[in-house]
């Protein structure tokens, strides 16, 4: 398969995926209609397209990488129990005043909230 479309293949897969997957992930995906298709490549493609701007990075500390299609400003939430990432639901145009009310000039910021998620907190009750 060329480079442009393993590329393509694994931005399609990406945009799939709306659970912010790992390149593990999307290797698993992408490897099953491109077989063959290497981890590495897989990791290569995924850090030219965030080069590019089409795919963002969600970096979790002391976690692997996560992949999103989703470029506008929005944060993450970490469920520290089973990894999850998933969208946090934040006021970002509020918050986005509140860090420029500081005097500096702030294009964006990266953030992700860490605690427990409404699946694991219902098994939790369960167990
Ligand atoms: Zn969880
Ligand atoms: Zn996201």
């Amino acid at each position: 398969m060329r480079y442009s479309k393993q590329r393509e293949l694994i931005l399609k897969k990406v945009a799939a995926l709306d659970d912010h997957p790992t390149a593990e992930e999307i290797h698993r995906v992408a490897s099953a209609d491109c077989p063959g298709l290497s981890l590495g490549t897989v990791y290569r493609n995924l850090n030219g397209l965030v080069e590019a701007g089409v795919v963002r990075r969600v970096t979790v500390p002391g976690r692997a990488d996560r992949f999103d299609h989703t470029l506008c400003q929005h944060s993450h939430f970490c469920c520290t129990s089973c990894g999850n990432v998933t969208d946090a639901e934040l006021h970002e145009a509020a918050l986005m005043q509140t860090i420029q009310s500081g005097g500096q000039s702030v294009a964006g910021y990266e953030l992700t909230l860490f605690g427990v998620c409404p699946q694991c907190t219902a098994q939790k009750k369960l167990s």
